[in-house]
């Protein structure tokens, strides 16, 4: 798989606005916050898309979820809740092919989310 800006940022070549690291994971804001806290929390393993989780990648996507958890409940954002988004692919809106959970919080959130106009040629 390619590399991409995620790596980067994990390497520290790229600077973030990291919330947590260990040596599982990486969590950083979002650099187009979507939401008053909207931060990604990514693997240190590149994997691609959501399509491409092996079951021994299990563990490592549950530690996702885990980590987000301890930022929110750090922030006391946890109890009034938030949404955590995983995109996959064209019609997910995938950008950036390194998985990564979105978590939005800090406001109400709209359900469910639109549809987007894709370009399909
Ligand atoms: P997705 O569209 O689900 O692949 O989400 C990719 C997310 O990565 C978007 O919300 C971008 O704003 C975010 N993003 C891209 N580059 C950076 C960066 N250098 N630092 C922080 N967030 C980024």
């Amino acid at each position: 798989m390619s590399e991409t800006i995620f790596t980067k940022i994990i390497n520290k070549e790229i600077p973030a606005d990291i919330l947590y690291e260990d040596e599982i994971s990486l969590a950083f804001k979002d650099i187009n916050p979507q939401a008053p806290m909207h931060f990604l929390v990514i693997p240190k393993k590149a994997i691609a898309t959501i399509n491409d989780i092996e079951r021994q990648d299990c563990e490592v996507v549950g530690h996702l979820s885990w980590v987000a958890a301890k930022i929110l409940k750090e922030h006391g954002l946890a109890e009034q809740g938030y949404r955590t988004v995983m995109n996959c692919n064209e019609y997910g809106g995938q950008t950036v092919y390194h998985i990564h959970l979105h978590v939005l919080a800090g406001k109400p959130l709209g359900w469910p989310p639109y549809s987007a106009k894709l370009k399909i040629e």
